[in-house]
């Protein structure tokens, strides 16, 4: 049998830090990653055949769970029609409609193979419809890792950066391919100026820990940026098909002019997805000037997956998530205040979160922007809680700024052995 150890210590051999994506690696928690062997429902297991409840769920990317039967069978069967043909399949069509009628004002979109590839689009596209050079981003906001994008840019690029005054905040980023990102603090509403082409926000703050929007937030980007002509992009990467039917704009009533959509939406294989109305998206090509293209865009494995999982997810879906969350929220903020832990567990519908203060007798104040998620961050209580509950068979996302994902799949039983788990790790912390 094969050991997480060896396998670990043969990928650093051949894969820079032994992972294909940074926070896999467990820099950010210390020790050797677990590496998969398989994962059904809730659960995944190891190569040394340790089971854990699964709260990474590919950040997000499997809503229903692992290997869904019903999306092992629609990629089965897509893949016997053969897998990318670079000619225009019917299932492109059904996802794109699929998309367009769930989410209020989006009329078009066009489908990608990455969250990373929806924005650095959207971005190229708003920067073409406008005639403007200038971006707006927010501080701890995660976009993916296209150039202009990686600047302040939380989550695993905050593990990597923190402490560091490095703007842009990669190397390899040009000073001039961030020169035109302005980055600002979460939960402001900016004074924008007719030099702005777009604003790009995470809706829902899931990037740096889970960080809302404080009223008005989304509002008054809305109102400022069709003030002087901005466009508005929410980054629905993680909260598109996650939170409600009907996303960002259905849960905050604010529309924006583009979306970018990904995770949920490709059944765990690669799909993004970006849209806006018609007459935005006429400008790319082939009806306009804005150049985008992907030889494997709209795959049919992808496509299939995706609308087996948009298939499953109509409003009772989400009451489940939003119950599970709840319940599991709950039963955290009762294990720390049993152990007398400082923290706070933000829920929003199916997402939450979880953050440490330092004690001390002070309350945790629930962070508003990253400046204030990094305040908690940095009192370094997360590594200790993650790996006590994996030590007890709950898997968390190696990395404190990241959420909880249940999934459709998590059972009461789950939840109830999750928060049992709690209670005991709580009480070392
Ligand atoms: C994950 C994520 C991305 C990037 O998506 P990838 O598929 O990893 O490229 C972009 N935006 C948000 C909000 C994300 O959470």
């Amino acid at each position: 049998m094969t050991t997480n150890e060896e396998l670990y210590q043969r990928g650093l051999q051949v894969i820079p830090g032994g992972v294909n994506s940074p926070v896999r690696a467990f820099r950010s928690v210390g020790g050797t990653p677990y590496f998969v062997e398989s994962g059904r429902g809730s659960r995944v297991r190891d190569v040394e055949g340790r089971e854990f409840i699964d709260y990474v769920q590919s950040y997000g990317a499997s809503i229903l769970g692992h290997a869904h039967p019903m999306v092992v069978e629609a990629i089965q069967k897509a893949a016997t029609r053969g897998s990318t043909f670079g000619a225009p399949t019917e299932g492109e069509v059904r996802m794109a409609e699929e998309i367009v009628a769930r989410i209020p004002g989006l009329e078009q979109v066009r489908l990608v193979s990455s969250g990373t590839e929806a924005t650095m689009s959207a971005i190229r596209l708003a920067r073409g419809v406008t005639g403007r050079d200038r971006i707006v981003k927010f501080e701890g906001n995660y976009h993916g890792h296209s150039d202009a994008l990686l600047a302040a840019a939380g989550s695993g690029v905050a593990e990597a950066v923190l402490g560091t005054e490095a703007r842009p905040d990669s190397g390899g980023v040009t000073p001039g391919a961030v020169a035109d990102t302005i980055v600002l603090p979460y939960n402001v509403v900016p004074r924008l100026d007719e030099s702005v082409a777009v604003v790009i926000v995470e809706p829902l703050a899931a990037n740096m820990g889970l960080v809302p929007p404080v009223d008005g937030f989304l509002a008054g980007l809305r109102a400022e940026c069709t003030r002087v002509g901005a466009l508005l992009l929410f980054d629905e990467v993680i909260t598109g098909f996650r939170i409600c039917v009907g996303g960002a704009t259905e849960w905050s009533g604010v529309t924006p002019d583009l979306w970018c959509f990904g995770k949920v939406i490709g059944g765990g294989l690669p799909v993004g997805a970006f849209g806006a109305t018609a007459e935005i998206m006429a400008h790319l090509a082939p009806l306009g000037s804005v150049y985008q293209a992907g030889t494997l865009s709209g795959n049919p494995l992808a496509t299939a997956a995706g609308l087996t999982v948009l298939s499953q997810l109509d409003a009772a879906a989400y009451d489940q998530l939003s119950a599970t969350a709840d319940t599991l929220a709950e039963g955290l903020r009762s294990a720390f205040a049993a152990a007398g832990v400082p923290a706070v567990v933000p829920r929003v519908g199916p997402l939450l979160g979880v953050f440490f203060g330092p004690g001390g007798g002070a309350a945790v104040e629930q962070p508003v922007d990253f400046a204030t998620a990094a305040g908690l961050v940095a009192v370094g209580r997360y590594p200790a809680w993650f790996h006590g509950m994996l030590d007890r068979g709950i898997a968390l996302a190696p990395g404190p700024y990241e959420v909880l994902f249940p999934s459709l799949a998590h059972t009461a039983e789950d939840v109830e052995a999750t928060i049992a788990a709690a209670h005991e790790v709580a009480a070392t912390l």
